[in-house]
């Protein structure tokens, strides 16, 4: 691993501050995902901004019936917190689904937001990745592929977002609140991971040096009934092989209101926005949600090794909706 400085900041305009003071510098949360990228070259900041001293670590309710979520939040004191659990019940189960109970323990809720792709090449520094290195290519494309993406995906990158609090949260329409040099804003959390394009490198639309302070999850009585389902080679400590976060409202029967979201299927969380319009005012059945599944899917572009994808992510769906809808 490179030398590299070390500053706490208590404040999150000191921290602004010193990520715009330094341009190889980098925010440090749990350090899970950026560690593991310093010791394999990946990543090479020579300035870390420890963030885990600023004032980011409450769920707090908000006023309009949501809550704020500080971005310091670890991941486990998320998954246990009881406003969460009883509100946003796919929220706990997507977050207990990921990494280990100790990895949990230290990652927070910022942190793994921006955690980097897991694509094994992008991790090699002895193989061409345009994400690592813009313009030398991408070795994923026709390599080793079976983990990385069926929608969305360019010539230039076939990657996958890897993060199960993503697809929980953008499930649930939530908002990100950050801090820049020009100060704060907030962003849907659907419009902060990027489709790779041409520009794989550039992974989110935020610009450099932007702190998450926070994510806002808005008032809904749909999320009550919500649910996680994410398959993965092992039983534990494994990343997904494809996810889908879930909640539905039925009335009588018939299909009032609905969220989808798909997890390591794109280079972003995916919004299964053409399966919920599908879905909508129409009678629930089992099989209705596997069209619904299907006019998603239509959209997929399996590569060599990973056409398992669309299936699984249709049985995910189907699973995941009966389960809402208390059918069998
Ligand atoms: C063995 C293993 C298994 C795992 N399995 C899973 C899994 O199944 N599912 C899953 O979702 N994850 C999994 N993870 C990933 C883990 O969840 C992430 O590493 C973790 O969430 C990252 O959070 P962190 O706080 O440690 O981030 P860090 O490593 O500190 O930072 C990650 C990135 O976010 C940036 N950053 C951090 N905080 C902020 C902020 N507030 N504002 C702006 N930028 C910020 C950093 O600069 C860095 O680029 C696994 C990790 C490991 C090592
Ligand atoms: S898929 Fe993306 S991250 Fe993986 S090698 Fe290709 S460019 Fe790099």
């Amino acid at each position: 691993m490179r030398p590299f400085r070390y500053h706490r900041p208590t404040e999150v305009a000191e921290a602004v501050a010193l990520l715009d003071a330094e341009p190889e510098a980098a925010y440090l949360a749990g350090g899970t995902n950026l560690v593991d990228l310093m010791k394999l070259g990946v990543q090479r900041p020579d300035v870390l901004v420890d963030v885990t001293g600023l004032p980011m670590d409450t769920v707090r309710p908000l006023p309009d019936g949501g809550v704020r979520i500080g971005a310091n939040v670890r991941n486990s004191d998320l998954a246990a917190h009881p406003v969460i659990r009883r509100d946003y019940p796919v929220l706990t189960r997507a977050l207990l689904a990921a990494a280990s109970g100790q990895l949990r323990n230290m990652a927070t809720t910022g942190g793994n937001l921006l955690q980097r792709t897991r694509c094994g090449y992008f991790q090699d520094t002895g193989k061409a990745c345009n994400k690592r290195e813009p313009g030398t290519g991408c070795a994923a494309r026709h390599g080793q592929n079976r983990d990385l993406a069926v929608l969305g995906w360019s010539e230039h990158c076939v990657a996958t977002h890897p993060s199960d609090l993503a697809v929980a949260l953008v499930a649930l329409d939530a908002v990100i609140e950050t801090h820049a040099s020009h100060g704060p804003r907030q962003i849907p959390l659907t419009e902060l991971h990027r489709e790779p394009g041409d520009r794989p490198e550039q992974e989110t639309t935020l610009p450099r040096g932007t702190l998450i302070t926070a994510v806002h999850l808005p008032p809904s009585p749909l999320a009550r009934r919500s649910a996680y389902h994410k398959a993965r080679d092992r039983a534990s400590f494994a990343f997904a092989s494809g996810s889908v976060a879930a909640a539905l409202e039925l009335d009588g029967g018939v299909v009032r209101d609905v969220r989808l979201a798909y997890g390591a299927v794109a280079h972003r969380p995916w919004r299964a926005y053409r399966a919920e319009a599908t879905l909508r005012g129409r009678p629930f059945t089992a099989e209705l949600a596997a069209h619904a599944a299907d006019v998603e899917l239509a959209a997929a572009r399996p590569l060599e090794h990973n056409a398992f994808k669309v299936p699984l992510i249709r049985n995910l769906t189907v699973r995941a909706l009966t389960e809402l809808a208390g059918q069998p």
